[in-house]
């Protein structure tokens, strides 16, 4: 069955790709690629200053998001390369707001910080990297933080940018959840659309487009590994005259008790498809014809013990007609679906109720 992100949890969400959205690895590629000049364009400044220990650092820091990208880019290793990425630019953050580069207007970089944090990893991280972030700033705004590192910053630059700050990163967590709820309303209605295009609405089996896609995955596996399937035609039995004395409604109901019925009696790997109306096709793999004609006999006498209740209170039933063929030589779909058809015929013509098998003679 197709996996749905009904209930995605945000760790996995990011598992799921919706069109048009920027990959993260491909994001931190390039604020990677643009952070390096960047960082060494100030290096240079910072040199050309005399502060060559500013400039060493910015140097390696340069050095080391080149690394990282270059590990990428060499081993395609997303966790470790978001992972170094979050890690470099928290340090390199926390470094030019202590170190008060630039002459202290380095800091405003911390402005850059929510939005990339939130986007390239889980909400849950974004929260607490910023409100880490946010603390750090408030304790180097402090007058320990004042006494430990002696930044130039004055009262009301710090009262600015910690509000201004704050309310960045609040903006950031909103912008963020309402982007993640989207993804994941988009994710579902994708998932239901995929749902409705390969199952039957009546009895939520597949449709016959989903099982022919299952039968040709099944045929090209067996023309590469030789293992024989088998299928089951199946059709109710005068189920027109049941429509017509008992109506539509109890129809239905028969057509998905027999659905339910026969999901009941295969294997997982089975497929169950409604192939028309009131007819069923099962795909049996690595079955051979006596199984699967032990198969369909098991599912004929497990429909025929089922029934509904009629609105006037009575008792209806319905028996099915199976014809079974396999797979042979390196006969067609179209082929074998021919003879499984030929059988079905053949189980009608005899009285039906009853499974028949593929003509020994026909090739
Ligand atoms: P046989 O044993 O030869 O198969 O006889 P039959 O009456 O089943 O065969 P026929 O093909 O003449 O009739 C099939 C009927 O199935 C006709 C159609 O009204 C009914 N049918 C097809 N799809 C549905 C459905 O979704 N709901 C209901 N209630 N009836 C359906
Ligand atoms: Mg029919
Ligand atoms: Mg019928």
């Amino acid at each position: 069955m197709t996996q749905t992100p009904h209930s995605a949890a945000d760790s996995e969400l990011s598992q799921f790709r919706v069109k048009g959205e920027i990959p993260v690895p491909a994001l931190i590629n390039w604020l990677s690629a643009a952070a390096v000049p960047i960082l060494a364009f100030f290096a240079w400044r910072s040199s050309q200053h005399g502060d060559n220990l500013n400039a060493s650092v910015l140097l390696v820091f340069s050095g080391l998001l080149a690394l990282n990208l270059l590990v990428f880019l060499g081993f395609r290793h997303k966790t470790l390369q978001r992972r170094g990425f979050i890690s470099l630019i928290t340090v390199l953050f926390t470094y030019l707001a202590v170190h008060a580069v630039e002459d202290g207007s380095a800091i405003i970089w911390l402005f850059a910080y929510p939005p990339i944090i939130f986007y390239i990893s889980e909400a849950r991280v974004g929260v607490f990297a910023c409100a880490g972030g946010w603390l750090a700033v408030l304790f180097l705004f402090s007058p320990a933080g004042e006494w430990l590192f002696g930044s130039p910053y004055s009262s009301s630059f710090r009262i600015s940018l910690v509000i201004v700050l704050a309310f960045e990163m609040v903006t950031c967590y909103i912008l963020d959840q309402s982007r993640r709820r989207s993804k994941l309303g988009l994710l579902k209605l994708a998932a239901e659309f995929e749902y409705a295009a390969k199952h039957d609405a009546l009895t939520g089996l597949a449709n016959r487009r989903e099982g022919l896609t299952q039968l040709e995955g099944e045929y090209q596996r067996y023309l590469r590994n030789g293992r024989p399937f088998s299928v089951l035609l199946m059709d109710i039995d005068l189920f027109k005259t049941v429509n017509d004395q008992h109506g539509h409604q109890v129809g239905d109901e028969l057509i998905i008790l027999v659905a339910r019925t026969l999901a009941s009696g295969c294997r997982k790997m089975d497929t169950i498809a409604r192939w028309g109306g009131e007819e069923f096709l099962v795909l049996l793999p690595e079955t051979t014809l006596a199984e699967a004609s032990a198969s369909a006999e098991r599912m004929r006498a497990a429909v025929a013990t089922q029934s509904v209740q009629t609105e006037s209170g009575k008792t209806m039933g319905v028996t099915i007609s199976t014809g079974v063929a396999s797979i042979r030589g390196s006969e067609s779909i179209d082929r074998l679906l021919q003879r499984a058809d030929e059988a079905l015929y053949a189980a009608k013509s005899r009285g039906r109720d009853q499974v028949c098998i593929e003509a020994k003679a026909a090739r």
